[in-house]
């Protein structure tokens, strides 16, 4: 198991027993090191540490690599496609799994096979 550093750059700012390393004479805090983050993407291990990184970096992180939105993105008939799936139900028990493409603009549905949909990125029209 890999241990990954909290992607906070004040993460080692906050005084907690857990982040304490050395003796008496020379202690430090250190950023967190886990397994797991819950936070960010699994990047951050406190909603602090995400949020110290969001207000210094999150403008730049929109402008530079997820570019800014500037007009609305508009669901339309043809990007409202999603997979889905239901159970359908027995009678006298068990159920079997349904896969289909369902439009949210349209309602339309598409029914497909579980390999299509493991392997559909857009619904065959
Ligand atoms: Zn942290």
């Amino acid at each position: 198991m890999a241990l990954k550093y909290c992607q906070s750059h004040k993460c080692h700012t906050y005084d907690t027993k857990d982040r304490k390393r050395g003796s008496k004479s020379n202690r430090v805090n250190q950023t967190r090191r886990r397994s797991e983050f819950y936070y960010g993407g699994g990047n951050f291990c406190s909603m602090n540490c995400y949020n110290d990184w969001a207000s210094d970096f999150m403008d730049r992180a929109i402008d530079q690599v997820s570019g800014r939105i500037v007009e609305p993105i508009t669901l339309t008939e043809e990007n409202a496609w999603q997979k889905r799936y239901r159970y359908n139900w027995r009678e006298g028990g068990g159920y079997d799994m349904g896969y289909f493409w369902y439009n949210s603009v349209s309602e339309r549905t598409i029914d497909i096979t579980k390999e299509e949909f493991d392997t559909q990125s857009q619904p065959r029209l």
